[in-house]
C-alpha cells in the first residue's frame, strides 16, 4: 500500500466501493425502537434508518434504501460507527462529520473508518449524499416525525 496522496485516495475509494457493493447492516431492523426516512432530492438518494436504543445507547443501527455509492457507503459506515455509542456521542460525531465534510479546516479528530468520506469535501454536490444517513439517523433518534431533508 502506498502512503502518498494518490494511494490514500485509491484506498478511500476502494472502501467506499466495498461498502456500496456490500453494505453492512442493510435491511429492516425488526425490533427497532426508532426509525426515520431521509431523501436527498438533488441526487435521488432515499434511505430509511432504523435504530434500536437501549437506555440511551445505540444497540443496533440498520438501513434500507437506494441511492448513489456515496449515500449507501456513508449509511453503511455510519451503522458500524454508531453501534455502542450514546445518543450524545452520536450527535457529537454527526456534528464533527458535518464539519469534516463542509469546512476547509475542520478540527482534528480521529474519524477512524469514516475518514474515507473526507474526499467528498471537494465535491459540494455530494456532501448531501454523504450526510443524508446522518440527518436521517438524527431525526430517528430525536423522534422527528418528518422526512429528513438535506436542506
Ligand atoms: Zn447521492
Amino acid at each position: 500500500m502506498s502512503n502518498d496522496f494518490g494511494g490514500l485516495r485509491d484506498l478511500y475509494q476502494e472502501v467506499i466501493f466495498d461498502h456500496n457493493r456490500n453494505p453492512r447492516n442493510f435491511g429492516e431492523l425488526a425490533d427497532a425502537t426508532h426509525h426515520a426516512d431521509g431523501h436527498n432530492p438533488l441526487c435521488g438518494d432515499q434511505l430509511t434508518v432504523y435504530v434500536q436504543l437501549k437506555e440511551g445507547v445505540v444497540e443496533k443501527a440498520m438501513f434500507i434504501g437506494h441511492g448513489c455509492a456515496i449515500s449507501k457507503a456513508s449509511a453503511s459506515l455510519m451503522t458500524e460507527a454508531v453501534k455502542g455509542k450514546t445518543v450524545e456521542e452520536v450527535e457529537s460525531l454527526f456534528a464533527d462529520m458535518h464539519a469534516m465534510l463542509t469546512e476547509a479546516h475542520p478540527e482534528a479528530r480521529d474519524f477512524g473508518k469514516l475518514e474515507v468520506l473526507s474526499g467528498v469535501r471537494e465535491f459540494p454536490a455530494r456532501v448531501k449524499c454523504a450526510t443524508l444517513a446522518w440527518h436521517t439517523l438524527h431525526n430517528a433518534i430525536t423522534e422527528a416525525r418528518d422526512t429528513a431533508k438535506t436542506e
